[in-house]
């Protein structure tokens, strides 16, 4: 007798598996990402970006379409810049003994950048047409992202593209939606910003609501810290979507900043994995993780910051002070990074790209005089060359002697520390430190949390 299976235990594993520039170079990429996909029936929707350098001399072909559009922009031949396209393209095509005639889609593309073409189009022909190669390499449904991925008129993601994107990818086998662009309502193609195939992932993952989101690049998974920095920075096994975004946010770049949030909106955990390297785990990215045997899972920094620390007796009885002090920088055009305050003072850390503006002019000068006038200060200072550092652990704020163990090891290496910030998401703890100790500061904290 049939006895009946319960509904979850049939929910079928399906994952989206997005390929980055230098997993998809060259010909023989390609075919360790075709051994990738045909090791698992799950992996049936496959985002890939252009071709990236094969070579550390290489130029990235979506950095050529750049340069074309520029020429084309200007009505002069697009001459060797075209060639050197096209023949990444062909010979990827030739190595593979594909049965596809790229000729007639790399004439077209050619033709509308030679007639003036915008450069999002111009940059997105390297994931439309390495999309066809892609899918002629795995006998998968072609799919472009141009009828599918769709932005509103204010170039936002339009809601609908989810829509779009199940119904397309509804029947079985593969499907292959290249990377990074879309199309506005009137059809125009537009691209989301540079390394934005991470996203288009992500919406596909959204979309077809699939088990895991992998993105297959050339590292095995986000590393504790700066491998320039710590030379033998360990791999993060798992991590969570916000403590990611925080270690983004200070500097490591691991996925698109964008690339998150559709997949944490349904909770897709994304692995990301090394193409090389198929066999190493990667990291997983998930909602929610257990913190007890690790705290800190990461820790990033960045120079050029300035601190303007401002000083007034009573500070904290005047109402409206943090308003009137921060609504300076508001006039002037500068948004804050950071506002540590104390019983008398405030600090205000911007970062200093922020502050220059028209080249060279530093808004720093017009900063101080305002706050003058806003808030009568009793003294101001400005501590430019700051650098920030992000130490990040879920709930690491409450585990007991965490902030004890960062502050002895940061005070052991003799790294002053001019600025704590606990912030109230209970993520991390920033310090703020002297530029030239930024190095030193890292390999401290690493040295203690990993
Ligand atoms: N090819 C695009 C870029 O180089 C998008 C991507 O690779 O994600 O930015």
């Amino acid at each position: 007798m049939a006895t009946a299976v319960p509904a979850a235990a049939v929910r079928t594993t399906t994952k989206v598996a997005k390929f980055g520039g230098t997993s998809v170079a060259t010909a023989a990429q390609l075919l360790k990402v075709k051994a990738i996909i045909e090791a698992d029936p799950a992996r049936r929707f496959i985002v890939p970006s252009a071709p990236g350098k094969a070579t550390s001399s290489d130029t990235k072909i979506t950095d050529l379409l750049y340069l074309a559009q520029q020429l084309g922009a200007k009505r002069q031949p697009l001459g060797q810049v075209w060639d050197g396209i096209s023949n990444r393209f062909l010979t990827i095509v030739k190595e593979l003994k594909l049965d596809l005639d790229l000729a007639p889609t790399l004439a077209e593309a050619r033709a509308k950048i030679e007639a003036g073409a915008s450069a999002d189009y111009a940059a997105s022909r390297g994931e439309a047409i390495h999309g066809r190669v892609v899918a002629a390499l795995l006998g998968a449904q072609y799919i472009d992202a141009a009828e599918v991925v769709a932005f509103d008129r204010s170039g936002r993601l339009d809601a609908k593209t989810f829509d779009l994107i199940a119904k397309r990818c509804a029947g079985p086998g593969r499907f292959v939606i290249p990377g990074f662009y879309g199309a506005t309502p009137n059809g125009e193609i537009k691209t989301f910003s540079r390394g934005g195939s991470d996203v288009t992932g992500a919406v596909v993952a959204n979309a077809l609501g699939v088990t895991l989101y992998e993105n297959w690049t050339d590292v095995s998974g986000v590393l504790m810290t700066d491998p320039r920095v710590v030379p033998e920075a360990k791999p993060i096994l798992e991590i969570t979507y916000r403590e990611l975004r925080e270690l983004s946010y200070m500097g490591a770049s691991v996925l698109h900043e964008e690339a998150v949030f559709p997949v944490r909106d349904k909770g897709i955990p994304i692995n990301i994995r090394n193409t090389n390297k198929p066999d190493d785990a990667g990291t997983m990215i998930v909602a929610e993780r257990d913190a007890g045997h690790q705290v800190v899972v990461g820790i990033a920094g960045t120079k050029g910051f300035t601190v303007i620390n401002v000083e007034k007796a009573l500070m904290n009885a005047e109402v409206g002070f943090g308003r009137r002090l921060l609504d300076v920088f508001e006039r002037v055009g500068v948004s804050f990074e950071h506002t540590p305050t104390g019983i008398d003072t405030m600090s205000v850390v911007v970062s200093d790209k922020q502050l220059t503006s028209n080249g060279n002019v530093s808004k720093i000068d017009q900063i101080v005089e305002d706050i003058q006038g806003a808030v009568k200060p009793d003294a101001i200072k400005v501590v430019p060359g700051m650098a920030l550092i992000a130490t990040v652990g879920q709930g690491m704020n409450h585990a007991i002697g965490t902030a004890a163990r960062l502050f002895s090891a940061l005070a052991k290496a003799r790294v002053n520390v001019r600025m704590i910030d606990q912030g109230s998401s209970e993520q991390n703890i920033i310090v703020g430190v002297t530029e030239g100790d930024l190095a030193i500061a890292i390999r401290a904290i690493y040295n203690e949390f990993a």
